[in-house]
């Protein structure tokens, strides 16, 4: 008899597990039957705030691959509109709601891989009837935000609570739609995955946009008037709102989990092996924004919902499920987003994550340029480095500037990944030619500064 595979979750961590154990067991190994209860499989989140502000115009394109092409080229059981509300771990069967045609189903299983991916944090006060209130994680989210800003009447003033990259690309992607835009913060200013003197850039260039930023400035509640939203109301009274976004994180969807005894980890997310195997309950694995994975750079589990591991953990998964093997072995924080033509790129620790973790290190900020000062195009760059002292490892890495600013924290993000030092960077033999970079690479020039900050304080 076939084994079974259910998978809880339709998109990037779920789908990646379930092709990777089709392409290692046909059909008559392994039955896999998927419950997605959203209306798509496999889309791209990233791309909703490019939907939104209209730079794609058709949602389909945000789709990998739907729900037919699975059953009919994967030969899998995907059943859209299905709520898993029961893991059975005794019975190892599932319970899942129709959403659509109503009553229940009840699933049996060998494997379970639960990806259920991560809920937008939604505070008590942002629990409300009203309509026009966001939170943003799924396509279904982003759907029903463009439905109502094209609904009659057409919503003019948006406010974005939270500035974390959701919030910062929500914000410009209404602004490009022509609505007024208020961010508001409870933090100093928006973007807090990069250091304040850093995020202070990326405030620069948010109001640079025609975006209001209100930073330091707490939520307490919203205003409806007639069902609808109306306001954002803060410590320093209320902002005016037709539409309201909510980007203030987002935590592991887990409550199934919980429920069935999936152990949790300190982040409050679902604990891995390096094979994404729950420890301790066989044939059980998790993958993507609901589990908790490695820091490496400070050794501690973190919780780092990416598409870009969504996408790793879940091959793993489904290459161990399919008897490979595979092993997923940490991240170290590298993300890359925009302000409209301002590009932002972060590695590996922060400077209040390395305090976290105990280290000593000095931090430099090296301004440059993208490109030679006299080629066309030419625009400044901020590159800010962290080093551990006195050894000079790097320990985290920040750029922001405009093209070819975001995707230069590769090359940094490759130094870390390795152990490098801040003096064996000075070294690289990075690309020069004055279209790509001054003759001595932004990095470079950072890595310099490190170097010399490094010894003045040894000196
Ligand atoms: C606006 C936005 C922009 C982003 N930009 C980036 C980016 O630029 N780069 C990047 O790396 N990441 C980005 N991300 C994050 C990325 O989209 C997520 O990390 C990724 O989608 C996580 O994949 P996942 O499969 O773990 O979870 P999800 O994509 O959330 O999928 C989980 C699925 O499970 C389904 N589900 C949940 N519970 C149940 C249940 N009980 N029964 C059945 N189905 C269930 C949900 O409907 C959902 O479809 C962005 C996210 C958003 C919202």
């Amino acid at each position: 008899m076939a084994q079974r595979l259910i998978v809880i979750g339709g998109d990037a961590a779920g789908m990646s597990a379930a092709s990777q154990a089709r392409r290692r067991r046909g059909r008559d190994d392994l039955e896999i039957v998927v419950f997605e209860r959203g209306h798509f499989t496999s889309y791209s989140a990233c791309g909703i705030p490019y939907w939104i502000s209209g730079l794609v115009p058709d949602p389909e394109a945000l789709i990998a691959r739907d729900p037919e092409v699975f059953r009919r080229e994967h030969a899998m059981d995907v059943r859209m509109r299905h709520e898993v509300t029961t893991i059975d771990l005794e019975r190892r069967e599932v319970v899942a709601q129709n959403l659509e045609g109503g009553g229940e189903v009840r699933e049996r299983f060998d494997d379970l891989m639960y990806a259920t991916g991560a809920v937008p944090v939604k505070p008590p006060w942002a629990v409300t009837d009203a309509h026009g209130v966001f939170g943003m994680q799924t396509l279904d989210d982003g759907a029903a935000l463009r439905d109502w800003l094209d609904a009659d009447p057409q919503p003019r003033r948006a406010v974005v609570i939270g500035g974390g990259y959701i919030g910062v690309e929500m914000a410009e992607a209404m602004i490009q739609r022509g609505l007024s835009v208020t961010l508001v913060e409870a933090g100093e200013q928006p973007m807090s995955t990069v250091d304040s003197d850093m995020g202070e850039l990326v405030a620069d260039a948010m109001r640079g946009l025609g975006i209001t930023i209100r930073g330091s400035l707490p939520v307490t509640g919203l205003e409806e008037h007639n069902g609808r939203v109306s306001a954002v109301v803060t410590e320093e009274g209320p902002i005016p709102a037709d539409v309201v976004v909510l980007g203030l994180g987002v935590r592991p969807n887990t409550a199934l989990a919980e429920a069935a005894g999936l152990p949790l980890g300190p982040t409050g997310a679902i604990r891995v092996d390096r094979r994404m195997r729950v420890p301790g309950l066989p044939g059980i694995w998790a993958a993507g924004d609901c589990v908790e994975t490695l820091h490496r750079v400070s050794g501690l589990p973190v919780h780092v919902p990416l598409g870009t591991h969504a996408n790793k953990q879940g091959r793993v998964a489904g290459i161990n499920i399919g008897g490979g093997y595979a092993t997923f072995t940490g991240v170290i924080g590298t993300a890359v987003t925009k302000v409209c033509d301002l590009e932002v790129g972060r590695t590996g620790l922060r400077e209040r994550d390395a305090k976290a973790a105990g280290f000593e290190f000095v931090s430099v900020i090296a301004e440059s340029t993208n490109r030679a000062g006299y080629y066309p195009g030419s625009r400044p760059m901020t590159v800010k480095l962290i080093a551990e002292r006195p050894s000079g490892r790097l320990l985290g890495a920040q750029i922001v500037g405009w093209s070819e600013a975001a995707k230069r924290i590769d090359t940094l993000a490759v130094a870390l990944w390795n152990g490098m030092t801040v003096d064996d960077m000075t070294q690289l033999d990075l690309g020069y030619a004055p279209p790509y970079a001054p003759v001595w690479d932004p990095v470079l020039i950072a890595a310099r500064k490190a170097v010399d900050a490094l010894a003045a304080l040894d000196r």
